[in-house]
């Protein structure tokens, strides 16, 4: 299947809408169809409203990292859980995830970085990890090509993996549907039907259906959705692109990252690759509702985001985007089905360039293909998987900023447990929505 899943590709799901199901959720990415699939082996009726394709956005256009290493202290735990659920789902699957054991690692050029680098290995230990630092004959000796670049050392975990993001969400999907779990796309919520101040169903632009709760798992339309229901999600969105080389000679097997690059090599043979340094933000009133909240991490990492230019009329925080409308009004999210950015010229050249440059034998590479994608960030850098408390029934699973793809099954399996009332087996604090407000103190996660 060609990467990633855009709005040219056909619909494979179609399932028609009940009258109604115990938990509908919205959007189907890696959170949206682990969480179904999990809540549908705990016997729950579950509905699936994806507006565009199933992991058209965010859970089909990144890099394919399952990685524990360089975690939120407090996301470690779920993430070490995810890393064992990619491997059952992949079992389940056939091999359709193509989870693999590659290991990833960071390796830095400068001092300043192998110390940033080093800072988390305390967590690791804390932590029973295996991840190990790496000298710099180990940093440069994980390439079977003479490499061009002076990589001091760096940090590696072992038993992190990789997968093929844009056949194993889809693949999940299909699982998640054989177990009875309803799927329908081209199906944007409009949004919640509520009575006496409880979720009673959703308004989808095909339909009611009536479900006693609903989760939101939007990724990069979350706080819209969200807004126009009073609800204040700090959520940004960051745009970064992807490119695909045709399958070449042999470098690595692992994935790795350094300061400015990273490259994870596919089943295919080709690598994915991507800068590690330069994103797109879009200006949006978004920004100057939550600057402030943003400060801290832009003040971390101010030079990894250049200014693009005004949001399109289209995205989801745009200056034109409708902010509020009616249950017969087309929304903003079937005017846009897929989020999908052009991808940029200017990096896929800088990034041929810094690879050839890595790589003085391999030269320059060819691309294949190449796209971007938009990151829904948090202010803090984790996610918020909470119950709305103004809304009973209604819950928040997003935010995933920039690692969903590789903690996606562990999200997924505690909105299960915390929808069927079980004990979701972790601690959840870090995560709850009230941090935004509630006077607390916004601790930035490692943006590793
Ligand atoms: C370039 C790039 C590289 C990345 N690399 C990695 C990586 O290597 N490892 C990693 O762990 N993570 C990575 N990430 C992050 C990861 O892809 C995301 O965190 C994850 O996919 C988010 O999943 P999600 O389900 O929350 O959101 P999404 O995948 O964005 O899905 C949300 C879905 O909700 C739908 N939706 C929204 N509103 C509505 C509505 N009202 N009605 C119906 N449907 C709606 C959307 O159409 C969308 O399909 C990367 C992201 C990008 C862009």
């Amino acid at each position: 299947m060609q990467a990633p899943i855009t709005i040219d590709t056909p619909v494979e799901f179609d399932d028609g809408l009940p009258e109604s199901v115990d938990v509908t959720v919205i959007g189907a990415g890696v959170i949206g169809v682990f969480s179904a699939l999990y809540l549908a082996r705990l016997g729950k009726r579950v509905l699936v409203c994806e507006k565009g394709r199933v992991a058209g956005e965010q859970s089909s256009r990144n890099w394919g990292w399952i990685r524990q290493h360089g975690r939120d202290e407090a996301e470690l735990p779920i993430t070490r859980q995810a890393l064992q659920l990619w491997h059952e789902a992949d079992a389940e699957t056939g091999g359709a995830c193509g989870i693999k054991t590659v290991g990833i690692s960071y390796l830095a050029s400068s001092e300043k970085e192998l110390a940033r680098l080093l800072e988390w290995m305390d967590v690791a230990k804390r932590h029973d990890m295996d991840s190990y630092v790496l000298t710099q004959a180990q940093a440069n000796g994980l390439f079977q090509k003479p490499t061009g670049h002076p990589w001091l050392g760096g940090t590696c975990t072992p038993s992190d993996a990789k997968g093929e993001p844009w056949q194993a969400v889809p693949a999940v999907a299909r699982l998640a549907r054989a177990e009875g779990v309803l799927i329908r796309e081209n199906c944007a919520v409009r949004h919640l039907h509520i009575e006496a101040g409880k979720v009673k169903g959703v308004v989808t632009e095909a339909g009611a259906v009536n479900s006693e709760q609903v989760v939101l798992c939007g990724g990069a339309w979350s706080s819209l959705f969200a807004q126009q229901m009073g609800i204040s999600l700090p959520q940004l969105s960051v745009e970064a692109t992807v490119a695909q080389t045709q399958p070449m000679e042999a470098g690595v097997s692992g994935s790795w990252v350094d300061e400015e690059l990273s490259m994870r090599r596919r089943d295919d043979g080709g690598y994915s690759l991507a800068l590690a340094d330069d994103h797109g933000y879009f200006i949006s009133p978004d920004a100057f509702r939550h600057g402030l909240k943003f400060m801290p991490l832009l003040r971390k990492s101010w030079s990894d985001v250049q200014l693009a230019g005004i949001s399109r009329a289209d995205y989801p925080d745009a200056w034109a985007v409708k902010r509020k409308w009616g249950s017969n009004d087309v929304t903003p999210f079937e005017r846009n089905r897929v989020l999908e950015p052009a991808s940029s010229d200017r990096r896929v050249a800088k990034i041929r360039r810094r690879f050839a440059e890595r790589f003085p034998s391999l030269g320059m590479p060819e691309i294949k293909h190449s796209w971007s994608g938009m990151i829904d960030a948090m202010p803090d850098v984790v996610p918020v998987v909470d119950q709305v408390a103004s809304v009973p029934g209604f819950y928040l699973a997003t935010g995933m900023s920039a690692h969903g793809f590789g903690i996606g099954p562990g999200y997924g399996r505690i909105v299960a447990r915390m929808l069927a009332g079980l004990s979701p087996e972790h601690d959840l604090q870090r995560f709850r929505l009230s941090r935004f407000s509630d006077g607390s103190k916004l601790v930035v996660g490692p943006s590793l």
